[in-house]
């Protein structure tokens, strides 16, 4: 077991973290490919949730801001048409397990069971097949290294971190957005989450987020295509 953000590290410590673990582990993605603007990716875990979800689109559209969703299956077939809104709005959608469990707590059958159905899940609720959902990041930040081999062999593109404010935890939205700001860097995958943990202000953060990353001369990406990235290619 390597690693867990519920462990409740110190903030500042993410960033160090972040530096060492995308060393250990190249076959992740940890950042997005440099970019002449300064991008970042804004990625939401753990929902579709049927308040925090709506709300949070609503902001992202207001400020026509691109984002990616590591959604659950078990919520995707709870509550398709909030993955099929999220489509239409045009962000991502990745995959983080049929449920909140840690990949470290699953056979490797029932994780890729598991990432399959999560799938077809996604394909009833939004058309499209299975392939168009290929990021996977792994619930509580946990894996196994040959967790990260599986994923690549079976074809999907695992996604990490690089900025973590804990947002789970709800401190006050001020908070989680100074520590973003604090954490931020051209690249960074920021992960805020709209699902039952910190979903409830993650449309207020995001908010006063958003101006702020523009303030600071930052621009908003989805993920890469895993085809253009070296590293994250098919084996
Ligand atoms: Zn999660």
């Amino acid at each position: 077991m390597l690693f867990s953000p519920q462990q409740m590290l110190p903030p500042a410590l993410y960033p160090l973290l972040h530096r060492s673990l995308k060393t250990l582990f190249p076959e992740a993605l940890w950042e997005l490919p440099p970019h002449p603007k300064q991008q970042v990716a804004l990625t939401f875990d753990d929902g579709p949730h049927p308040q925090h979800t709506p709300a949070l689109l609503r902001v992202l559209q207001e400020f026509q801001v691109p984002a990616t969703f590591f959604v659950l299956g078990e919520r995707v077939q709870r509550w398709p048409h909030l993955v099929r809104q999220i489509r239409q709005q045009g962000h991502e959608i990745g995959l983080h397990g049929w449920q909140h469990r840690s990949f470290t707590q699953l056979s490797r059958s029932e994780l890729h069971s598991g990432l399959r159905r999560s799938q077809a899940a996604l394909v009833a609720a939004c058309g499209g097949i299975p392939e168009e959902y290929r990021a996977v990041r792994p619930p509580n930040g946990l894996f196994w290294p040959r967790t990260l081999t599986d994923l690549r062999s079976w074809g999907y593109l695992p996604v990490m971190w690089s900025v973590v404010p804990e947002d789970w935890l709800c401190p006050p939205v001020a908070v989680v957005v100074e520590r973003v700001l604090n954490q931020v860097r051209p690249g960074s995958l920021i992960v805020l989450h709209d699902g039952v943990q910190g979903g409830s202000q993650v449309a207020e953060v995001v908010r006063r987020l958003i101006p702020a990353l523009r303030e600071e001369g930052f621009d908003f990406a989805g993920l890469p295509d895993p085809a253009d990235l070296p590293s994250c290619g098919k084996d």
